[in-house]
């Protein structure tokens, strides 16, 4: 926490009425500790109260209100524990039945000949619709709210969003000391809000417009935070000369001519451009940018050879250890069949201290010249021998921190990062604007293209045939849901309800694994290793599934709640099927009744090209999408998004330029706040 900063921003959030121990505690599962930390924990989404509707005018899957009075008897039943409450309503255009359940007061709220507002989700029910536990108003209190963003935090179980608000409302008198960033000349000429106006409108939005400025305003700051940084770091490796000899490729060469399949033209011409690199005056900083599935690991393999047969290290880092040990497995296997001069070794978390001193050591000595691994790469204990390549894969995963770190192991070392974040390349540039770019956009030739379809939740049990059915082929299935447990979202589907429900259905031979998040990581490499080796067939996960796992025996992707993740992001689930021998299908569940959310999806039912699909995405995406793709890892900056903000990403841009042209040590007085800032950490590059 830098000093100086004002007393009542520091304080614990304990310190606010409504925040007991047990409270507290939640707070800081959501890291939040002080006053600020909980002013800078922006809502996901908010609620807004729309216009009344009248029966007719339902659609199953939005949450709405409707203006009616009860038609005939409230029932209250009681079923084991639970106490059931049903009646009719109705106005002039329908009827629909609402639901409450162990509410049976609500009987003497309800007067029958009153009309009263209903708002909640609306589901179908045999030829008609239900609300099961609405919120109910009389209509002259709803008008009051109608129109009003309330806004709805990203919860943990037992912290309520109830209560985030309630404490929220007490912080909010302390924006105003939170520090301005921005000299006030970008502030102007960007026609941006203060930040502290922006923290709080953040919260509490009067309308669209207001939280539209607020956003763009707290987006800009991290746009800009993250191109400074970008371009600094490239302004050093400009200079980097190239120190290291790479005169042969006999080895290499050859290799291409030995593969089971040929290399496709743009993977030859990115061989070549790598070469070009390797044997160049300055390092190189380059990345590959391919579709999953275009073939990017291939080229690693070949720069790591090209490395090795010129008596260098090179290394490649993955973002999870099912990936590394897959890497690892393939090259070792590639090394042996060829009988190349590549010594592949893996270097995980999870080996004993034993193994990994060894590995350790015989890095140290040089015996091995390619390591395999995750972050523990980067580890301080790791010596390297002449090392002269680092490569990332997925490199959306990783920060460009992290890819520096490994960097710095060796001596300048240069640098090959690969990425399957479909991103036009006007926008790539800017992004990854320390580095060349090479686009992989030719796909090997032979792949059965995956068969999609975009559906409702009333196929869910044809799906769950059709699983079954693929499993006893001898395949396997993926099942996404987009939250992990009750009552982080209502009405989404979280996967440890899902699996119970899964066990219930599917035929008790079909094993069920669970994947999520706060898994700890041994937990989480286990049951990938499980599904991997075949042990499992139906996996139940949320979004942590998208990178890293090739299981080429997969063939059924099925995407819960699919309207809530950006089409980028389902995209890369998708990637995670068709990557064998066998025809592979894809179920997007469409659990919305907006027809937006079904055109948007449709994209995915016609195309399985990346670029075109992120393409798509940009053009379709409006202000309704509050906060872009929603939990992505990639580029996940916390409300900026790299498709809805494209034309912010390339303003920024071109400020940074310009100012970097005029100040490019930032030391004019009027641009004191930002150095100060960029220097601060507020920024977390690890996540990006
Ligand atoms: P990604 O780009 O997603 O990392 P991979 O490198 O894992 O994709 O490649 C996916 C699969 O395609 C692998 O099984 C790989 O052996 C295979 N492959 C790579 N290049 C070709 C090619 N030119 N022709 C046929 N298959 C290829
Ligand atoms: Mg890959």
């Amino acid at each position: 926490m830098a000093t100086g900063k004002n007393p009542s921003l520091i304080e614990h959030v304990s310190s606010l009425k409504g925040v007991g121990d047990k409270s507290s505690a939640l707070f800081e599962k959501c890291g939040i500790k002080t006053v600020q930390d909980l002013l800078l924990y922006f809502p996901r989404d908010y609620d807004i109260c729309k216009e009344i509707k009248n029966v007719s005018e339902l659609l199953p899957g939005e949450i709405s209100a409707v203006r009616v009075t009860p038609v005939g008897n409230i029932a209250v039943k009681k079923v084991r524990n639970l106490s059931i409450l049903t009646f009719k309503a109705g106005d002039a255009t329908g009827e629909l039945q609402i639901t409450y359940f162990n509410m049976p007061f609500m009987r003497n709220n309800i007067k029958p000949g009153n009309y009263y507002v209903f708002r909640g989700p609306v589901q179908r029910k045999d030829r008609g619709f239900v609300i099961e536990q609405p919120k109910m108003y009389k209509t002259e209190d709803y008008i009051e709210i109608m129109g009003s963003m309330q806004p709805k935090y990203p919860l943990v179980k037992g912290l309520s969003n109830q209560l985030i608000i309630k404490v929220m409302k007490q912080a909010i008198p302390s924006t105003p000391y939170l520090e301005e960033m921005l000299p006030t000349y970008i502030k102007n000429k960007m026609g941006l809000m203060n930040y502290s106006e922006a923290v709080r409108k953040i919260h509490f939005p009067l309308d669209m417009d207001a939280f539209t400025e607020a956003r763009k305003r707290i987006a800009f700051n991290e746009i800009l935070q993250f191109i400074l940084k970008l371009r600094f770091l490239k302004r050093e490796e400009d200079i980097s000369v190239n120190d290291y000899i790479y005169e042969t490729s006999d080895y290499s060469d050859a290799l291409i001519d030995k593969l089971p399949y040929k290399l496709t033209g743009k993977q030859m011409m990115i061989w070549d451009e790598i070469k070009q690199d390797l044997m160049g005056d300055h390092v190189m900083n380059r990345l590959i940018q391919g579709d999953v599935g275009s073939g990017k690991t291939i080229l690693a393999f070949l720069a790591l050879l090209f490395t090795a047969e010129n008596g260098y290290q090179g290394a490649i880092m993955a973002p999870t250890e099912v990936l590394a040990r897959q890497h690892y497995e393939a090259f070792s296997d590639m090394a042996e069949t060829y009988g190349l001069p590549l010594t592949p070794v893996l270097l995980v978390g999870s080996l004993t201290a034993k193994e990994k001193r060894i590995s350790q050591e015989k890095i140290e000595n040089g015996e091995f010249n390619c390591i395999v691994g995750t972050n523990a790469l980067i580890q301080e204990k790791v010596n390297y021998n002449k090392l002269s390549l680092v490569i990332t894969d997925e490199q959306h995963r990783f920060g460009v921190k992290q890819r520096e770190t490994l960097s710095e192991k060796g001596h300048n070392t240069h640098i090959l990062a690969m990425s399957a974040t479909p991103i036009p390349r006007t926008l790539a540039i800017i992004l990854y604007g320390d580095l060349h770019i090479s686009v992989l956009d030719e796909m090997p030739s032979g792949r059965i293209p995956i068969k999609n379809c975009v559906v409702g939740t009333e196929y869910r049990a044809t799906a769950y045939k059709f699983i079954a059915d693929q499993v006893g082929k001898g395949h396997q299935a993926y099942i996404i849901c987009p939250m992990i447990e009750e009552g982080e979202s209502d009405g989404l589907e979280n996967v440890m309800d899902y699996t119970e429900k899964l066990k219930g259905i599917l035929p008790s031979n079909i094993l069920i694994g669970t994947l999520h998040g706060k898994m700890k990581p041994a937990e989480k490499e286990k049951i990938m290793e499980e599904f991997a080796a075949g042990n499992i067939d139906v996996l139940v996960s949320t979004t942590v599934i998208e990178v890293g796992i090739n299981v080429p025996n997969a063939t059924v992707m099925m995407i819960e709640n699919s309207e809530r993740f950006g089409l980028a992001q389902l995209h890369q689930l998708r990637g995670r099927v068709g990557r064998g021998n066998a025809q592979s299908y894809c179920i997007f569940i469409n659990t919305s009744g907006r027809e937006e959310a079904k055109e948007r999806l449709e994209i995915m039912n016609h195309s399985n090209d990346g670029f075109k699909i992120a393409e798509e995405d940009l053009k379709q995406r409006g202000p309704g999408d509050l906060f872009g793709i929603r939990q992505s890892g990639e580029m996940s900056f916390h409300v900026a998004d790299i498709y809805q903000d494209a034309a912010l990403i390339r303003e920024a841009a071109s400020l940074a330029d310009s100012l970097l042209s005029e100040d490019p040590d930032l030391v004019m007085e009027e641009n004191a706040p930002l150095k100060e800032w960029l220097s601060s950490n507020s920024f977390d590059f690890t996540a990006l």
